[in-house]
């Protein structure tokens, strides 16, 4: 007879971050009678405008091309769902992971990475743009949902696992810097950026390169920019294709991908998990501070699977992120932001009057006011992007 395992919520482990010990958040609240306050913490980021804007920003391919392809969205409940599957099986904080996973792309831009790197540029004397900063942004000022503050006033541990994505901010490295948003904020309520963030933050991260790296070789696949035989000579997907194809021989070769996307990622989550758990024995960190503090991060691949996963990213790299569709529409998505940015910097008082009102009386100001357009536009859905860039400069006036 088939036993199943018992839904209880699991015993964290000694270095999970704990949500009773939250160093809590910017303004005080009293706690939830019924939800812990990472719980409260990724309940209020599924509740926020941001995050229902995910499904409408890209990942790799626009929104309108296929209704299979993976959006912000598709994406961001993948990270999620992995955080979740790697923090239970190393006994860490599931509520935490899942929180950070699901905000850590807040701050996408329309058109994605083409929207992001036309942004950067214009900012670059006005203060940079980058989207991590933006979902910090996101998270502290410009969600406007809550009476008493700006932002959602999450708790300490999960604006710190946005914040380090990418790992400690601090010391700054030559040609980096802290980010004007995060460098402000840190003033007020001081995010340790010297450090790592905690395991469940670790996790958020690493499982955003699992989500990504695996499905973008799927959409790829699905769009046609490789073949089947492509993906064999591959590391992690060949093995596995072949693999699959010699117990299956007369399979689908659709099937056959489904089936070689899951065994990828169950290949990555438990090389992940394994070598944690060695780095976690060897480290023998007591408590979440202690992880923070270590001179290495703690949840990490084995250098195996780090070579591995490099040759994929440098194969979608060459294969699908420049290839001549995809080049196509990011030249467009650029301009459509460029023209945009230019536009309004130069006519603020075409922005729609509740930005405007930012503005109004602070013309003068250039790097003020290229912050409140970048906000703007980063703001925006790829639908709403082409709506608004056409309604600017469109010369039909019953349009
Ligand atoms: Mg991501």
């Amino acid at each position: 007879m088939t036993t199943y395992m018992q839904d209880k919520s699991h015993e964290l482990a000694p270095y999970a971050t704990k949500a009773e010990e939250t160093r809590g958040r910017l303004i005080p609240e009293s706690p939830s009678e019924t939800r812990t306050e990472f719980q409260r913490d990724r309940d209020r980021i599924i509740h926020s405008g941001g995050f229902r804007k995910l499904r409408n920003k890209t990942q790799v391919f626009i929104e309108s091309e296929g209704d299979y392809y993976r959006t912000r969205l598709t994406h961001t409940l993948e990270v999620a769902q992995i955080s979740c599957a790697v923090a239970r099986a190393l006994s860490l904080n599931t509520d935490l992971t899942e929180a950070i996973a699901l905000a850590h792309d807040l701050g996408h831009t329309c058109f994605g990475h083409a929207g992001e790197g036309a942004l950067s540029e214009l900012m670059a004397d006005f203060g940079g743009f980058a989207h991590n900063e933006q979902s910090f942004r996101v998270l502290t000022q410009l969600e406007h949902h809550y009476i008493e503050f700006d932002g959602l006033n999450l708790t300490w541990e999960t604006l710190e696992g946005i914040v380090k994505h990418n790992g400690p901010l601090l010391p700054e490295k030559p040609g980096e810097s802290v980010p004007p948003t995060i460098a402000e904020f840190n003033v007020r309520y001081d995010l340790d950026l010297g450090h790592f963030p905690g395991a469940e933050a670790q996790i958020a991260a690493v499982a955003d390169d699992i989500a990504y790296n695996t499905h973008d070789i799927d959409d790829g696949y699905r769009a046609g920019f490789f073949s089947f035989s492509d993906l064999c000579e591959l590391p992690l997907f060949g093995p596995i294709i072949i693999d699959i194809k010699r117990h299956h021989p007369h399979a689908p070769q659709d099937r056959i991908m489904h089936a070689a996307v899951r065994q990828v990622i169950g290949t990555m989550i438990t090389d992940l998990i394994d070598t944690t758990k060695a780095t976690i024995s060897r480290l023998a960190p007591k408590s979440a501070n202690e992880v923070r503090r270590a001179k290495e991060p703690m949840v990490c691949f084995s250098f195996a699977m780090q070579q591995n996963i490099r040759t994929l990213r440098d194969f979608l790299r060459k294969r699908m992120y420049s290839h001549s569709k995809v080049n196509r529409v990011c030249a467009k998505s650029e301009r459509i932001v460029k023209e945009m940015f230019v536009y309004l910097m130069e006519r603020p008082s075409c922005l729609p009057n509740e930005w405007f009102a930012h503005v109004r009386g602070r013309e003068a100001e250039e790097e003020y006011k290229a912050r409140i357009i970048a906000d703007y536009i980063a703001g925006m859905t790829d639908r709403f992007a082409v709506l608004e860039h056409r309604r600017l400069f469109s010369t039909e006036m019953m349009a």
